[in-house]
């Protein structure tokens, strides 16, 4: 029986862990072990710095995964160290309004092993998997979320035009991406698997045999996590990087020679294909002209015009990344307000800066997202559920303390969650608080349309925050928006010859890099491309992905294969709908097929790729899926594989699609004698 000292540690140890994990451990057996609880790796490490704190009592990560496992065998060990009068009476535990439950990010809880030795291994081995995602998302990535049981299939992609049905509960461990990123367990296959894959390996390998003797060559010395991304035992022999020394257009050749066709065009930056005549000129002239930096240059205020002119925003400030327009964006919105709190969605992603490496935890607080952040971060920053009731309620709630809200509007990760009601009455709702809507728009401007998403959903912010394509190949961020705020850059309008002065409070934004010469001469001419373009181009090429992706879906859904591509705009992406191991070799395999692409990264179609292109990219990858089957990688099976003694429905028969699949085909109830293909 615990002593009432050690129910009261226990107590006091759970409000602690629930508080670190941002999660709700009321009811769970105090017996349960950390891991089987799931608590990451992150989260133990942090609850250990948390105990030292709070008791006195050094605890390492180390013991809490091996000899204190659980919040009851803890309690019993500090009441062994605690003095006698060391555990005061704590605080009664804080009667809080239950949030909506946040899915966390934790891993998958590890099976118990024979020894220390091994579980320790098998701690670090998930210290690396979730050291991974944090990098992953350091670097924009995706961020890898852990194998989760397989998933039903989730509804229909909401065409943009079409107003939410339901509002969607977010699942961080869907939008993070479906499976996790590295793995150092070894891995059973089975005797057809393995062969398979060692074939592939060697085909791989053979063909990319520079680009993995410069990865050989440089690890020593260059600390990359992009390189490691993906690794898994079996997979180490491909675990690198294709090395690309030149592009044109959408295509790309690498160490060896091999040709391909870009599909992650630099993460979204890339909107006209590597090196366009327009952009390669401009800077090339600029280059002989000089690229000073300090003084005034006469591209910036013809950039800057040239945003309004094609956003609407009535001023624009430049800087170097999105990152950096994200930071500004918010402290112009604080400044201006003269509030704090910042509300943020889950599942977004905003940038490299402490601020927005951040997750949900408990009653919406922030948490850090990443080790190395400071959790005293996120005392001003809420994370809430996109697109949701609650998350409406809340900020309608808190609307007077809210200084921003910050929204990427259709996020990287979950394209096909485009909630045009909720974005309407998040306008309205600011509004009347005061507060300033942020539209992140370093993905969705000028891409989806030549006013962003607030085109897109016919809806208006107070500040937007540009980067990517708006730099047409080189690092350029912008914020720009309503004149109430983005006068506090610089006071506002005064003029010379009379008596008035800068009448807005400033705050601060700078940086050696800002404005630089041949960043401007590109976005200038990325600018003017655009204008002269006009809506058409974004239209074009939005119709182009959708048809590419609805052909990319119907294959899968004809062999079986448990993907469906999502997109929005010309951002598409490979969604899992159930895990399977190996599933991420359709990547590698892709790429094999001359299509480059990273491992569930989004990927984007560019003016640059033709009808041809987009043919090549989708047998590339109808390929790879058959590929992955036939190695009894994934379900399903190849169209060849349709049995036609088993129709799906009765009257349902053989035939081949344009394409030339194999695929079945049921009656056309419009018109008598014909057939229609067979969609499941
Ligand atoms: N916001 C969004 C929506 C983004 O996708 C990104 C980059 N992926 C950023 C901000 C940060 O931009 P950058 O990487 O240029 O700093």
């Amino acid at each position: 029986m615990p002593t009432p000292r050690q129910s009261d540690l226990t107590r006091r140890l759970l409000a602690l862990f629930e508080d670190v994990a941002g999660t709700d451990l009321a009811g769970v057996a105090h017996e349960t072990s950390f891991l089987e609880l799931g608590l990451d790796s992150l989260t133990l490490t942090q609850a250990a710095i948390q105990i030292k704190k709070t008791f006195k009592v050094p605890v390492t990560f180390r013991q809490l995964m091996e000899s204190h496992r659980s919040v009851a065998e803890l309690a019993a060990y500090l009441d062994t160290q605690l003095p006698p009068d060391a555990a005061a009476p704590a605080p009664a535990a804080p009667t809080a309004i239950a949030p909506a439950p946040q899915a966390l990010p934790t891993l998958a809880p590890l099976a118990p092993m024979d020894g220390g030795d091994a579980l320790l291994q098998a701690v670090i081995a998930q210290q690396m998997q979730l050291m991974q995602q944090q990098l992953a998302l350091l670097g924009g990535a995706p961020m890898a979320a852990p194998a989760t049981p397989p998933q039903a299939a989730p509804a229909p992609a909401q065409a943009a035009t079409e107003p939410a049905a339901e509002p969607q509960r977010y699942d961080v461990k869907k939008a993070f991406g479906a499976i996790a990123r590295i793995h150092t367990q070894p891995q059973a296959l089975t005797e057809r698997q393995q062969a398979r894959l060692t074939a592939f390996v060697r085909r791989y390998t053979d063909r990319t045999a520079a680009s993995k003797a410069y990865t050989r060559q440089h690890r020593p010395h260059m600390a990359d996590p992009r390189v490691v991304n993906g690794f898994r035992p079996v997979l180490k022999e491909i675990t690198y990087q294709i090395v690309i020394g030149r592009s044109k257009g959408c295509r790309m050749w690498d160490l060896d020679g091999n040709e391909y066709i870009d599909v992650l065009s630099g993460f979204g930056m890339n909107l006209f294909g590597w090196q366009p005549d327009f952009v390669q000129e401009a800077v090339r002239q600029q280059l002989e002209l000089g690229y000073e930096i300090g003084p005034q240059h006469p591209l910036a205020g013809e950039v800057a015009a040239l945003v309004c002119e094609l956003t609407g925003h009535d001023r624009a400030g430049l800087c170097n990344t999105g990152s950096e327009a994200v930071m500004a964006a918010i402290r112009i919105a604080r400044t201006v307000t003269g509030r704090n709190t910042v509300v943020s969605f889950t599942g977004s992603y905003h940038g490299t800066f402490d601020e927005v490496l951040v997750r949900a935890g408990r009653e919406a607080h922030g948490i850090p997202a990443a080790p190395g952040i400071m959790r005293g971060m996120f005392g001003d920053i809420r994370v809430l559920d996109y697109g949701t009731p609650e998350a409406l309620a809340y900020i309608r709630e808190h609307g007077d303390d809210i200084a921003a809200v910050l929204v990427e509007p259709v996020q990287s990760r979950r394209p096909d969650w485009q909630p045009r009601e909720f974005l309407h009455a998040l306008r309205e709702a600011t509004q009347a608080s005061g507060s300033c809507l942020i539209f992140d728009e370093v993905i969705t401007g000028f891409r989806s349309h030549l006013r962003g998403a607030r085109a897109v959903f016919g809806v208006d912010a107070d500040l937007c925050t540009y980067g990517k394509v708006v730099g047409g190949g080189f690092p350029v961020g912008v914020i720009a928006g309503k004149r109430a705020y983005m006068d506090a850059l610089d006071g506002g309008q005064w003029q010379y010859g009379d008596d008035s002065i800068p009448t807005v409070g400033v705050t601060y934004f700078a940086g050696t890099f800002v404005r630089h010469p041949l960043a401007l001469a590109a976005a200038k001419a990325a600018l003017l491309h655009f204008k002269a373009q006009g809506e058409a181009m974004q239209t074009q090429l939005n119709a182009t992905t959708a048809a590419m992706v609805a052909q990319m879906n119907a294959h899968c859904r004809i062999v079986g294969a448990p993907i469906e591509i999502r997109h929005f705009a010309s951002l598409w992406r490979v969604t899992w709908l159930e895990d399977h191991p190996l599933q991420d070799l359709l990547f590698a395999m892709m790429r094999s097929r001359g299509i480059h692409l990273l491992d569930n990264f989004p990927c984007f179609l560019t003016t640059a790729h033709t009808p041809a292109d987009v043919a090549a990219i989708v047998a590339a990858f109808q390929a790879s899926v058959g590929e992955l089957q036939e190695a009894g990688l994934l379900p399903g099976g190849t169209p060849d594989a349709l049995d036609a003694n088993n129709p799906p429905v009765h009257d349902a028969r053989l035939g081949r699609d344009p394409a030339g699949n194999p695929a079945w085909y049921v009656p056309d109830p419009a018109r008598a004698g014909k057939y229609i293909k067979y969609t499941p």
